[in-house]
């Protein structure tokens, strides 16, 4: 017995943990389907031994916690989830239930969309507030971030006097494999499938990162309603696209378990051809009353239930390894696969992830290797099915792309080279300082640069700034207007923030958020390439590694050449941010006489930019008289009731 409670709570552990790096990090460790065989494990337990139930076991719980960074809402209707099944005896043991309840119960099929739920609100046809599920009960406030997506509607179609609907937002394939190569090409870490793309981007607390990465939504519940009157879900989901929602698409009714069954495998095979990620697909009752009558248990509607289609795998021969250098130097292996059809697609290649990947699985070119498709986007090798005669893969030892010695870090996986000139580091460069993130430039995407770097027009970064329009349209597939209006996108990133010049530079650990704290903690580039550690370290939300990683980069004699150039080439280095400083705030100053460089006016406006007030009497409520040559009454007044008195050098001190 004491094995059974050990296997309980260890149960219990390993699912809380699990839930806690998908709901909260949007980082899951393991596949949905082995989470979901855990918890079906530890259900099966806290059936057959009740004295082990607990009131907080995560087979009672709702999602995860709601994240104090956003604002708490706490949600009339509970946002539940659902029962599942994974075979079509469990969906015909539901509709048993179903019918044990109920009479003619009709059922809706509709696809169970692989996002993150949140409720939506309107009061009076106006959307007021937007909300994560949280535990079910208490969510998160994401108003902004969901106002930035498209399909939200900010007013509806008719404007009835409240409206709670619920629906899921996801991250269509296409904004998927963007938003990854986009990591990849930064050397972040990529978002492992659509759903915990979708959840880290809306939970942002930047609108405009929500805003680039492309999410939608489908709307397919109403919570609650006022002003309108409805029996059925059909009903409810005709009524939401007239009110100009997207409802989930394709729903059916259907009046058998069986039918619903039919639907259930169209939409199987249709998965793949699917503009978006689903995990399975709903069967639910359409009546409300008859909803009703069913009720729920603590965590989800006994009227429902999601059917979840296996991961798909298959067996296929590795044959070949190809290695590819990203921007900061990092090798890459993919396997190159016997096409095979997984999940809707071919798929001839796969991610290896490292060296220790491969060795821990003993893959060796020629062997047949199992692949999945994880969270049925980027397909990985899963194991070895058949050895081949060839030993286990083994890493270069001199980078493909530069033939230099490679490295690996001690604290990582990762293999590295570090010439600074490799040639793939340069195009991978490249490609980032000109992205639209970084100094958007214009006309010069990946190919265009490939081009450049091939025929030996770009050798360095900075040779961008050279480029010469009637060079360009000598190159095939060039014209004098796309050449000239590259050099017009080049001549206008000069003007960009320093916090996208930062962000170009590609300094590991340093994405767009880092830059733009760099570069408006240090409004130049000077400070940025002389600060210390330590004072990096004075920025919130910079550790250690990512203050290093600044101090070692600006060390290199490239990026000191780098920024020698840019400044040759009038690329501004200054913060353009307007910096709320309120120093001077409940101070009051008096001016008086000639002041050395500064006139009256500017020195005012001066302390009003800090948030201070002038005024041209002294009094016991003056703070400070800035005092000039040929002063006259006023300051004798202030010496008289002991004000301070400063000089302007004092005063620039004051605001350095
Ligand atoms: P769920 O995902 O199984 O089902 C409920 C959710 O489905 C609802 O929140 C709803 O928003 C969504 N949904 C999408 N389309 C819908 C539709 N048409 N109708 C109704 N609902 C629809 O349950 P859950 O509680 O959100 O999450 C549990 C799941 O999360 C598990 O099954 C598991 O696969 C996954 N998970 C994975 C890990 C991991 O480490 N891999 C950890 C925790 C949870």
């Amino acid at each position: 017995m004491d094995e059974i409670k050990t296997k309980i709570e260890k149960l219990r552990q390993q699912l809380n943990y699990h839930s806690e790096r998908y709901y909260n990090d949007d980082s899951p460790e393991i596949e949905d389907y082995e989470y979901d065989m855990m918890m079906r494990e530890l259900k099966n337990l806290e059936l057959l031994y009740p004295q082990y139930d607990s009131a907080d076991s995560p087979t009672k719980r709702v999602g995860g916690k709601a994240d104090n960074t956003f604002e708490p809402v706490e949600h009339a209707v509970r946002m539940e989830s659902l029962q599942d099944a994974f075979s079509k005896e469990e969906l015909v043991d539901f509709d048993k239930r179903v019918s044990s309840n109920v009479n003619g119960a009709k059922y809706v099929v509709e696809p169970k969309i692989d996002g993150l739920s949140v409720s939506l609100e309107y009061r009076d046809g106006l959307f007021y507030r937007g909300s994560t599920r949280g535990n079910g009960d208490i969510g998160e406030d994401v108003s902004a971030n969901l106002r930035v997506i498209h399909n939200v509607p900010l007013k509806l179609n008719e404007s009835i006097p409240y409206i709670e609907v619920r629906g899921e937002v996801y991250m269509p394939k296409r904004s998927f494999e963007k938003v990854v190569d986009r990591q990849i090409l930064n050397d972040e870490k990529p978002f492992k499938n659509p759903r915990n793309a979708a959840a880290g981007s809306l939970r942002q607390k930047d609108s405009n990162i929500t805003s680039n990465r492309g999410l939608d939504i489908f709307v397919f519940n109403i919570q609650q309603i006022e002003g309108k009157e409805l029996h059925s879900h059909k009903e409810s989901l005709d009524y939401l696209k007239t009110l100009g929602f997207n409802t989930v698409p394709f729903y059916t009714q259907v009046s058998s378990i069986d039918d619903a069954i039919d639907e259930i495998n169209k939409i199987g095979e249709e998965r793949g051809n699917l503009e978006f990620d689903i995990d399975g697909a709903v069967i639910k009752v359409d009546d409300f009353n008859q909803r009703i009558m069913m009720g729920s248990t603590a965590k989800y509607p006994k009227w429902a239930i999601a059917f979840k289609y296996p991961p798909e795998e298959k067996q296929t021969k590795l044959i070949d390894i190809e290695i590819t250098v990203g921007r900061t130097g990092v090798l890459t292996p993919t396997a190159v696969l016997e096409s095979v059809h997984l999940a809707g697609t071919t798929v001839s290649r796969a991610t290896l992830h490292n060296q220790d990947f491969i060795r821990d699985k003993g893959i060796a070119i020629g062997d047949i290797v199992t692949v999945r498709k994880a969270g049925d986007i980027i397909p990985e090798v899963l194991c070895v099915n058949e050895h081949n005669s060839n030993s286990i893969y083994e890493f270069p030892k001199h980078c493909p792309s530069c033939s230099e010695p490679v490295y690996r870090d001690e604290d990582e996986a990762a293999i590295r080279c570090i010439n600074p000139e490799c040639p793939a580091q340069l195009l991978r460069n490249l490609i980032h300082f000109c992205s639209r993130e970084a100094m958007d430039i214009d006309g010069l995407g990946p190919t265009i640069i490939e081009t450049f770097v091939n025929c030996g027009m770009i050798t360095k970064t900075y040779d961008i700034f050279t480029l010469d329009p009637n060079k360009i349209c000598q190159l095939e597939g060039f014209k004098q207007t796309s050449a000239n209006n590259i050099i017009k996108s080049v001549e206008k990133c000069k003007d960009n923030d320093l916090s996208k010049l930062i962000f170009a530079l590609g300094i590991r650990h340093i994405g767009a958020k880092a830059a733009k704290l760099l570069s408006d903690h240090f409004k130049n580039i000077d400070a940025i390439m002389t600060a210390s550690v330590d004072s990096i370290l004075q920025i919130e939300g910079f550790g250690e590694i990512m203050a290093q990683s600044v101090v070692d980069y600006f060390s290199t004699d490239s990026a000191r050449e780098l920024v020698e150039k840019l400044k040759e080439f009038n690329v501004n280095t200054e913060s353009k941010a307007v910096v709320n400083d309120n120093r001077f705030e409940g101070m009051t100053f008096v001016l008086t006489g000639t002041l050395p460089t500064l006139k009256r006016n500017e020195a005012g406006a001066i302390i009003e930019s800090f948030g201070g007030k002038t005024s041209s009497s002294v009094s016991k409520k003056t703070t400070f008289v800035l005092a000039g040559e040929e002063a006259g009454s006023k300051l004798d007044k202030a010496k008289a009731l002991g004000i301070q008195i400063i000089s302007e050098d004092e005063f620039m001190g004051m605001i350095k």
